[in-house]
Protein backbone atom coordinates (compact mmCIF):
# COMPACT_ATOMS: atom_id res chain seq x y z
CA UNK A 1 0.00 0.00 0.00
CA UNK A 2 1.83 3.35 -1.02
CA UNK A 3 0.71 6.51 -0.72
CA UNK A 4 1.61 9.30 -2.62
CA UNK A 5 1.64 13.13 -1.74
CA UNK A 6 1.67 15.30 -4.65
CA UNK A 7 0.97 19.18 -5.74
CA UNK A 8 2.89 20.33 -2.88
CA UNK A 9 3.78 23.66 -2.75
CA UNK A 10 7.00 23.61 -1.10
CA UNK A 11 8.02 20.31 0.46
CA UNK A 12 10.94 20.59 3.09
CA UNK A 13 13.28 17.27 2.95
CA UNK A 14 16.21 18.81 5.20
CA UNK A 15 17.74 16.09 3.37
CA UNK A 16 19.11 13.19 4.29
CA UNK A 17 21.86 12.49 7.01
CA UNK A 18 24.43 11.09 4.63
CA UNK A 19 27.12 10.55 7.36
CA UNK A 20 26.15 14.50 8.75
CA UNK A 21 25.61 13.16 12.08
CA UNK A 22 29.35 13.36 12.83
CA UNK A 23 30.35 16.76 10.99
CA UNK A 24 28.93 19.89 13.45
CA UNK A 25 28.97 22.05 10.14
CA UNK A 26 26.88 19.58 8.25
CA UNK A 27 24.35 19.97 10.34
CA UNK A 28 24.02 23.98 9.58
CA UNK A 29 23.47 23.26 6.24
CA UNK A 30 20.70 21.19 6.50
CA UNK A 31 17.53 22.60 5.17
CA UNK A 32 16.24 21.70 1.96
CA UNK A 33 13.14 21.93 0.06
CA UNK A 34 11.86 21.14 -2.97
CA UNK A 35 9.10 23.61 -5.04
CA UNK A 36 6.46 21.85 -6.70
CA UNK A 37 6.61 18.21 -5.06
CA UNK A 38 5.58 14.84 -4.32
CA UNK A 39 6.33 12.53 -1.91
CA UNK A 40 5.78 8.20 -1.99
CA UNK A 41 4.86 6.39 1.82
CA UNK A 42 5.68 2.62 1.94
CA UNK A 43 5.65 0.75 4.78
CA UNK A 44 5.86 3.98 6.79
CA UNK A 45 8.07 5.37 5.24
CA UNK A 46 9.69 8.09 2.63
CA UNK A 47 9.82 5.96 -0.36
CA UNK A 48 10.45 8.71 -2.87
CA UNK A 49 10.10 12.65 -3.09
CA UNK A 50 10.76 14.99 -5.99
CA UNK A 51 9.10 17.20 -8.86
CA UNK A 52 5.57 16.35 -8.54
CA UNK A 53 6.13 15.71 -12.63
CA UNK A 54 7.86 13.47 -12.18
CA UNK A 55 6.12 11.21 -9.60
CA UNK A 56 5.34 7.55 -10.34
CA UNK A 57 1.99 6.24 -9.29
CA UNK A 58 0.73 4.49 -6.21
CA UNK A 59 -2.10 2.83 -4.33
CA UNK A 60 -3.54 6.19 -3.28
CA UNK A 61 -3.37 10.21 -4.12
CA UNK A 62 -3.56 12.69 -1.51
CA UNK A 63 -3.93 16.29 -3.39
CA UNK A 64 -1.79 18.93 -1.02
CA UNK A 65 -3.88 21.70 -3.76
CA UNK A 66 0.02 23.71 -3.49
CA UNK A 67 -0.13 23.51 0.59
CA UNK A 68 3.29 23.39 1.78
CA UNK A 69 4.44 19.85 3.47
CA UNK A 70 7.18 19.36 6.16
CA UNK A 71 8.69 17.38 8.36
CA UNK A 72 6.47 16.41 11.68
CA UNK A 73 7.78 18.88 14.52
CA UNK A 74 10.36 17.03 16.76
CA UNK A 75 10.34 18.41 20.85
CA UNK A 76 13.05 17.54 22.67
CA UNK A 77 11.97 19.09 25.80
CA UNK A 78 8.54 18.53 27.60
CA UNK A 79 7.27 18.14 31.00
CA UNK A 80 4.06 16.36 30.78
CA UNK A 81 3.78 13.67 33.64
CA UNK A 82 2.21 16.14 36.57
CA UNK A 83 -1.16 17.37 37.99
CA UNK A 84 -3.09 20.63 38.46
CA UNK A 85 -2.26 23.91 37.10
CA UNK A 86 -0.84 27.37 37.44
CA UNK A 87 -2.69 29.71 36.06
CA UNK A 88 -3.26 32.13 38.95
CA UNK A 89 0.39 32.10 39.26
CA UNK A 90 1.17 33.40 35.72
CA UNK A 91 -1.39 35.81 36.11
CA UNK A 92 0.40 36.97 39.74
CA UNK A 93 3.97 36.87 37.46
CA UNK A 94 1.96 39.00 34.69
CA UNK A 95 0.80 41.12 37.51
CA UNK A 96 4.48 41.68 38.54
CA UNK A 97 5.99 39.01 40.71
CA UNK A 98 9.55 37.13 39.65
CA UNK A 99 9.60 33.59 38.37
CA UNK A 100 11.83 31.35 40.38
CA UNK A 101 12.94 27.62 40.12
CA UNK A 102 10.76 26.77 43.76
CA UNK A 103 7.10 27.17 41.91
CA UNK A 104 8.10 23.18 40.82
CA UNK A 105 6.96 22.18 44.60
CA UNK A 106 3.74 23.51 43.91
CA UNK A 107 3.40 20.99 41.08
CA UNK A 108 4.99 18.62 43.37
CA UNK A 109 2.31 18.89 45.88
CA UNK A 110 -0.52 18.07 43.18
CA UNK A 111 1.57 15.25 41.30
CA UNK A 112 2.27 13.43 44.58
CA UNK A 113 -2.02 13.41 45.57
CA UNK A 114 -2.82 12.55 42.02
CA UNK A 115 -3.92 8.84 40.67
CA UNK A 116 -2.29 6.89 38.36
CA UNK A 117 -5.27 7.22 36.14
CA UNK A 118 -4.90 11.19 36.45
CA UNK A 119 -1.35 11.13 35.35
CA UNK A 120 -2.37 9.03 32.27
CA UNK A 121 -5.17 10.83 31.73
CA UNK A 122 -3.23 14.33 31.81
CA UNK A 123 -0.45 13.01 29.53
CA UNK A 124 -2.36 11.82 26.65
CA UNK A 125 -4.49 14.77 26.51
CA UNK A 126 -1.26 16.57 26.05
CA UNK A 127 0.42 14.29 23.88
CA UNK A 128 -2.69 14.30 21.64
CA UNK A 129 -2.87 17.81 21.72
CA UNK A 130 0.83 18.23 20.70
CA UNK A 131 -0.04 15.54 17.79
CA UNK A 132 -2.83 17.51 16.42
CA UNK A 133 -0.47 20.60 16.38
CA UNK A 134 2.07 18.58 14.05
CA UNK A 135 4.81 16.98 17.01
CA UNK A 136 5.12 13.50 15.93
CA UNK A 137 8.04 12.92 18.21
CA UNK A 138 8.60 14.13 21.62
CA UNK A 139 10.35 13.80 24.53
CA UNK A 140 9.15 13.70 27.76
CA UNK A 141 10.47 13.99 31.74
CA UNK A 142 9.49 13.08 35.30
CA UNK A 143 10.21 15.21 37.94
CA UNK A 144 7.43 16.46 39.44
CA UNK A 145 7.10 13.45 42.18
CA UNK A 146 10.72 13.37 43.80
CA UNK A 147 10.10 10.58 45.57
CA UNK A 148 10.96 6.90 44.47
CA UNK A 149 8.02 5.53 43.91
CA UNK A 150 6.59 9.12 42.09
CA UNK A 151 9.30 9.36 39.96
CA UNK A 152 9.45 5.39 38.80
CA UNK A 153 5.20 5.58 38.07
CA UNK A 154 5.95 9.32 36.02
CA UNK A 155 8.73 7.30 33.91
CA UNK A 156 7.02 4.51 33.39
CA UNK A 157 3.80 6.52 32.70
CA UNK A 158 5.62 8.21 30.49
CA UNK A 159 7.33 5.17 28.33
CA UNK A 160 3.65 4.32 27.18
CA UNK A 161 3.43 7.35 25.29
CA UNK A 162 7.49 8.02 23.96
CA UNK A 163 10.07 6.15 23.61
CA UNK A 164 12.01 9.10 24.87
CA UNK A 165 11.63 9.45 28.26
CA UNK A 166 13.82 11.82 30.39
CA UNK A 167 14.55 10.67 34.27
CA UNK A 168 14.43 14.28 36.17
CA UNK A 169 14.97 13.10 39.52
CA UNK A 170 17.21 16.27 40.11
CA UNK A 171 14.42 18.78 38.73
CA UNK A 172 14.36 20.89 42.34
CA UNK A 173 14.80 19.30 46.42
CA UNK A 174 12.07 18.17 47.48
CA UNK A 175 10.23 20.35 50.58
CA UNK A 176 11.34 16.99 52.90
CA UNK A 177 15.00 17.55 52.72
CA UNK A 178 15.39 21.50 52.98
CA UNK A 179 17.95 20.65 55.79
CA UNK A 180 20.33 18.42 54.30
CA UNK A 181 19.92 18.30 50.12
CA UNK A 182 22.68 16.10 50.27
CA UNK A 183 20.69 13.29 51.51
CA UNK A 184 18.91 14.15 48.40
CA UNK A 185 21.04 13.75 45.48
CA UNK A 186 22.40 10.24 47.35
CA UNK A 187 18.49 9.06 46.56
CA UNK A 188 18.53 10.55 43.01
CA UNK A 189 21.76 8.54 42.43
CA UNK A 190 20.78 5.85 44.11
CA UNK A 191 17.61 3.62 45.10
CA UNK A 192 14.85 6.37 42.65
CA UNK A 193 18.25 6.39 39.79
CA UNK A 194 17.48 2.69 40.02
CA UNK A 195 14.12 2.35 39.60
CA UNK A 196 13.83 4.90 36.95
CA UNK A 197 16.15 3.90 35.04
CA UNK A 198 14.29 0.78 33.62
CA UNK A 199 12.05 3.06 31.94
CA UNK A 200 14.09 5.79 30.84
CA UNK A 201 16.33 6.88 28.01
CA UNK A 202 17.39 10.03 29.62
CA UNK A 203 19.17 11.33 32.42
CA UNK A 204 18.55 14.84 33.61
CA UNK A 205 19.28 17.71 36.34
CA UNK A 206 18.46 21.43 36.66
CA UNK A 207 21.70 23.33 36.95
CA UNK A 208 20.96 26.71 38.21
CA UNK A 209 20.63 28.65 41.33
CA UNK A 210 17.98 27.37 44.12
CA UNK A 211 18.19 24.14 42.03
CA UNK A 212 21.24 21.87 41.67
CA UNK A 213 25.01 23.14 42.13
CA UNK A 214 27.57 22.12 39.62
CA UNK A 215 29.10 19.55 41.61
CA UNK A 216 25.70 18.07 42.47
CA UNK A 217 24.71 17.79 38.96
CA UNK A 218 27.84 15.96 37.90
CA UNK A 219 26.93 13.90 40.39
CA UNK A 220 23.58 13.07 39.27
CA UNK A 221 24.71 12.85 35.23
CA UNK A 222 27.41 10.39 36.17
CA UNK A 223 25.33 8.10 38.20
CA UNK A 224 22.78 7.88 35.03
CA UNK A 225 25.57 7.08 32.64
CA UNK A 226 26.81 4.38 34.60
CA UNK A 227 23.05 3.07 34.71
CA UNK A 228 23.12 3.26 30.83
CA UNK A 229 21.28 6.19 30.46
CA UNK A 230 22.58 9.51 28.04
CA UNK A 231 23.07 12.93 29.46
CA UNK A 232 20.88 15.81 28.75
CA UNK A 233 21.06 19.08 31.42
CA UNK A 234 18.98 22.12 31.70
CA UNK A 235 21.75 24.93 31.71
CA UNK A 236 22.02 28.36 32.00
CA UNK A 237 18.30 29.34 31.85
CA UNK A 238 18.64 32.16 34.65
CA UNK A 239 21.91 32.89 35.43
CA UNK A 240 24.80 32.13 33.45
CA UNK A 241 26.01 28.98 35.66
CA UNK A 242 28.14 25.97 35.14
CA UNK A 243 25.41 23.75 33.37
CA UNK A 244 26.53 24.45 29.63
CA UNK A 245 30.38 23.39 30.42
CA UNK A 246 29.05 20.53 32.44
CA UNK A 247 26.97 19.13 29.48
CA UNK A 248 29.87 19.68 27.09
CA UNK A 249 32.40 17.98 29.49
CA UNK A 250 30.15 14.94 30.28
CA UNK A 251 29.25 14.49 25.88
CA UNK A 252 25.48 15.45 26.76
CA UNK A 253 22.92 15.06 23.55
CA UNK A 254 21.57 18.60 24.46
CA UNK A 255 22.18 21.09 26.70
CA UNK A 256 18.35 23.21 27.06
CA UNK A 257 18.07 26.79 28.37
CA UNK A 258 21.00 28.36 27.14
CA UNK A 259 19.34 32.03 27.90
CA UNK A 260 22.43 32.99 29.60
CA UNK A 261 25.88 32.00 27.98
CA UNK A 262 29.59 33.09 28.46
CA UNK A 263 32.25 33.27 25.52
CA UNK A 264 33.72 30.32 26.93
CA UNK A 265 30.05 28.89 26.90
CA UNK A 266 29.25 29.73 23.10
CA UNK A 267 32.69 28.21 21.77
CA UNK A 268 32.18 24.90 23.76
CA UNK A 269 28.98 24.56 22.22
CA UNK A 270 30.14 25.50 19.02
CA UNK A 271 33.37 23.01 18.97
CA UNK A 272 31.32 20.11 20.54
CA UNK A 273 28.30 17.98 19.31
CA UNK A 274 26.00 19.24 22.27
CA UNK A 275 23.04 20.42 20.70
CA UNK A 276 22.03 23.85 22.20
CA UNK A 277 18.54 23.92 22.41
CA UNK A 278 16.21 27.09 23.11
CA UNK A 279 13.09 27.17 24.57
CA UNK A 280 11.73 30.82 23.93
CA UNK A 281 8.62 30.49 25.10
CA UNK A 282 10.01 30.28 28.29
CA UNK A 283 11.18 33.77 27.69
CA UNK A 284 7.39 34.88 26.54
CA UNK A 285 5.64 33.23 29.43
CA UNK A 286 8.28 34.50 31.92
CA UNK A 287 9.40 37.92 30.31
CA UNK A 288 12.42 37.10 29.92
CA UNK A 289 15.07 38.06 27.72
CA UNK A 290 15.25 35.73 24.81
CA UNK A 291 18.36 33.47 24.06
CA UNK A 292 21.38 35.50 21.51
CA UNK A 293 20.00 32.57 18.77
CA UNK A 294 22.70 34.07 16.14
CA UNK A 295 25.59 34.14 18.68
CA UNK A 296 25.10 30.52 18.67
CA UNK A 297 24.33 30.02 14.97
CA UNK A 298 27.12 32.21 13.69
CA UNK A 299 29.62 30.81 16.27
CA UNK A 300 28.43 27.47 14.58
CA UNK A 301 26.74 25.34 17.29
CA UNK A 302 23.87 23.20 16.54
CA UNK A 303 20.57 24.55 17.51
CA UNK A 304 17.59 23.15 18.33
CA UNK A 305 13.85 24.56 19.08
CA UNK A 306 11.89 22.92 21.52
CA UNK A 307 8.71 24.17 24.12
CA UNK A 308 9.25 23.00 27.36
CA UNK A 309 5.86 22.33 27.68
CA UNK A 310 5.50 22.33 31.77
CA UNK A 311 2.10 23.93 34.38
CA UNK A 312 4.56 26.31 35.31
CA UNK A 313 7.23 28.65 33.53
CA UNK A 314 5.77 27.52 29.94
CA UNK A 315 2.35 25.90 29.50
CA UNK A 316 3.02 25.75 24.93
CA UNK A 317 2.59 22.66 23.38
CA UNK A 318 3.08 24.73 19.73
CA UNK A 319 6.31 24.24 17.87
CA UNK A 320 4.66 26.91 15.48
CA UNK A 321 4.60 29.24 18.19
CA UNK A 322 8.32 28.76 19.39
CA UNK A 323 9.38 28.96 15.41
CA UNK A 324 7.56 32.24 15.22
CA UNK A 325 9.01 33.51 18.27
CA UNK A 326 12.54 32.16 17.26
CA UNK A 327 11.78 34.20 13.97
CA UNK A 328 10.57 37.41 15.66
CA UNK A 329 12.42 37.28 18.65
CA UNK A 330 15.52 35.39 18.33
CA UNK A 331 16.42 37.17 14.65
CA UNK A 332 16.85 33.50 13.38
CA UNK A 333 15.73 33.35 9.33
CA UNK A 334 12.49 30.94 8.89
CA UNK A 335 14.55 28.40 7.28
CA UNK A 336 17.08 28.01 10.53
CA UNK A 337 14.03 28.04 12.55
CA UNK A 338 11.79 24.98 10.88
CA UNK A 339 15.43 23.38 10.89
CA UNK A 340 15.26 23.67 14.42
CA UNK A 341 12.40 22.32 15.63
CA UNK A 342 12.64 19.14 12.96
CA UNK A 343 16.24 18.04 12.15
CA UNK A 344 17.76 20.44 15.15
CA UNK A 345 15.36 18.34 17.63
CA UNK A 346 15.93 14.87 16.33
CA UNK A 347 19.83 15.96 16.80
CA UNK A 348 19.28 16.44 20.80
CA UNK A 349 17.42 13.17 20.32
CA UNK A 350 20.41 11.94 18.47
CA UNK A 351 17.25 10.24 16.24
CA UNK A 352 18.62 9.87 12.81
CA UNK A 353 15.25 8.64 11.61
CA UNK A 354 12.75 11.69 12.18
CA UNK A 355 13.19 15.38 11.27
CA UNK A 356 13.99 15.17 7.84
CA UNK A 357 12.47 13.47 4.78
CA UNK A 358 15.09 11.86 3.30
CA UNK A 359 14.28 8.39 1.52
CA UNK A 360 13.87 5.87 4.11
CA UNK A 361 13.46 8.53 7.22
CA UNK A 362 10.10 7.78 9.05
CA UNK A 363 7.03 9.03 7.27
CA UNK A 364 6.07 11.59 9.70
CA UNK A 365 4.06 14.58 7.92
CA UNK A 366 2.71 18.22 8.69
CA UNK A 367 0.55 19.55 5.89
CA UNK A 368 0.31 23.27 6.35
CA UNK A 369 -2.33 26.01 5.00
CA UNK A 370 0.10 27.98 3.24
CA UNK A 371 2.37 27.80 0.31
CA UNK A 372 5.73 27.46 2.17
CA UNK A 373 7.46 27.07 5.62
CA UNK A 374 7.85 30.33 6.43
CA UNK A 375 3.72 30.77 6.73
CA UNK A 376 4.92 29.17 10.25
CA UNK A 377 6.31 32.42 11.90
CA UNK A 378 4.63 34.85 8.72
CA UNK A 379 0.96 33.52 10.19
CA UNK A 380 1.36 33.71 14.25
CA UNK A 381 -1.06 32.36 16.25
CA UNK A 382 -3.34 31.01 13.49
CA UNK A 383 -3.94 26.92 13.11
CA UNK A 384 -2.27 26.16 10.08
CA UNK A 385 -1.99 22.66 10.70
CA UNK A 386 -4.24 20.83 7.27
CA UNK A 387 -2.92 17.10 8.37
CA UNK A 388 -0.31 15.09 10.15
CA UNK A 389 0.87 11.71 9.41
CA UNK A 390 2.72 9.49 11.91
CA UNK A 391 4.81 6.36 10.28
CA UNK A 392 2.79 6.98 7.55
CA UNK A 393 -0.54 6.72 9.35
CA UNK A 394 -2.80 10.30 9.09
CA UNK A 395 -3.71 11.04 12.57
CA UNK A 396 -4.83 14.71 12.66
ZN1 LIG B 1 12.50 22.03 31.26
Amino acid sequence: MSVLITNIGELTTNGQERGAATDPAAALDGFAAIADAALVIEQGRVAWTGPASRAPAADEIVDAEGRAVLPGFVDSHAHLVFAGERGAEFAARMAGQPYRAGGIRSTVAATRQATDGQLRANLRRLAAEMLAQGITTFECKSGYGLTVGDEERSVAIAAEVTPEVTYLGAHVVPPEFDGGPAGYIDLVCGSMLDACAPHARWVDVFCEQGAFSRDEAAAVLAAGIAAGLEARVHANQLTAGPGVQLAVEVGAASADHCSNLTDADVEALATSATVATLLPGVEFSTRHPYPDARRLLDAGATVALATDCNPGSCFTSSMPLCIALAVREMHMTTQEAVWAGTAGGARALRRTDVGHLGIGARADLVMIEGPSHAYLAYRPGVPLVAAVWRAGERVA
